[in-house]
């Protein structure tokens, strides 16, 4: 049996005990990576739980966020084919692109249609001789439903190819000292599809600690309280707490999927450059359906929006409500950059919960 994930008295315990081990150590950075988690630690307020010292820290985890200009310009200039129906998920209507987002193309009459899974889009596909472009985002978790469709998808569909990896890019942040991290926490949902190997070469070769850890407050409190044991012990691995989903293989079924259709690239993420193989291409068999290769589509990396700081805030450097733009210029009624439109943004969290 589970314990009970909202009780108190365990919350209270566990901040204790953070203050008691943590009490004579340095500053400390935890990140995590992911969108989930960071809701959880705004919405139940975990950061004034945590002692001066103990800074937790949200990076690269929101797929929408990572998303680049360049990608959402690229679905904004398939939808104005006329031949297309562009599919895409709710969170990313709103997003902006250099001068417009998929929301505004659609109210300029191109034909874009809402779907909650790559299978509704390849419903689409089959019930008109249009093309339908659906555009795949999403981290290992979403890369799958995506490949298990293109097994056996019909002609006229393709892909706006922009999944990613996460591992390459804890690896990269790492590596290029941005930001000093002491520890991760590796997220739930990704882990589910990977396992905990993946993890384990970035722990090794930076000497940092990692737990993979669930959503409930208590999770997020009990990795807090792991990791700075880790750190006192200099335990550089990867423990997971969330062991009532997450097995060490992983799901293999998913990853075959993966595999199978795609393969490691290298590609640019919001606010990095490229980051070296975080990125999945489709493989041969299956580059029949890269609609950039069907439709010959080429357009130039424009940045970010002017001001917007969402490259620091998904890597750590900043929080939502340093960029000038949080909550002034930037809401989510009419958001500057991606941070600010999708439920897992740091930036509309940080505006929905307020500031702690
Ligand atoms: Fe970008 Fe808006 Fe967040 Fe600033 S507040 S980083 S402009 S999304």
């Amino acid at each position: 049996m589970f314990p009970d994930f909202r009780d108190k008295s365990i919350a209270k315990k566990l901040s204790e005990g953070i203050r008691r081990i943590s009490k004579n150590m340095g500053h400390i950075k935890i990140m995590h990576v992911c969108g989930t988690h960071e809701d959880t630690i705004t919405k139940f307020g975990i950061r004034s739980l945590l002692p001066d010292n103990i800074e937790v820290i949200s990076g690269p985890g929101c797929p929408v966020c990572v998303t680049t200009t360049r990608e959402i310009d690229e679905a904004i200039l398939l939808s104005k084919n006329e031949d297309v129906i562009l599919t895409t998920f709710g969170d990313m209507m709103k997003v902006p692109g250099s001068e417009s987002s998929i929301n505004e193309a659609k109210s300029e009459g191109s034909d874009i249609r809402i779907v909650y899974s790559p299978s509704d889009a390849v419903k689409i596909a089959q019930e008109t001789d249009k093309d339908v472009v659906h555009v795949a985002i999403g981290f290992e978790t979403t890369a799958p439903s995506t490949a298990v469709e293109l097994r056996n998808a019909p002609d006229n569909f393709s892909i706006l190819n922009c999944h990613r990896t996460i591992p390459s890019a804890m690896a990269f942040l790492m590596e290029s000292g941005d930001v000093k991290v002491n520890g991760f926490i590796d997220p739930g949902h990704v882990s589910t599809i990977i396992g905990i190997k993946p993890y384990r070469p970035v722990s090794e070769r930076y000497n940092v600690p990692q737990v993979i850890a669930g959503f409930e407050p208590i999770d997020v409190l009990l990795a807090i309280f792991i990791l700075l044991e880790m750190i006192e012990n200099k335990e550089f691995k990867v423990r997971n707490e969330y062991s009532r989903v997450v097995r060490e293989e992983g799901n293999p079924k998913a990853l075959n999927a993966i595999n199978e259709v795609f393969e490691p690239m290298d590609v640019k993420w919001r606010g990095f450059p490229e980051i070296p193989g975080s990125g999945l291409k489709l493989r041969e068999k299956f580059r029949k359906y890269d609609a950039r290769e069907k439709f010959d589509i080429r357009v130039e990396d424009r940045g970010e929006p002017r001001g917007c700081r969402c490259g620091d805030v998904l890597k750590g450097i900043i929080y939502p409500e340093e960029c000038p733009l949080f909550g002034r210029k930037c809401t989510p009624v009419s958001p500057v950059g991606p941070c600010m439109v999708s439920m897992e943004g740091s930036c509309a969290i940080a505006f929905k919960y307020g500031s702690e």
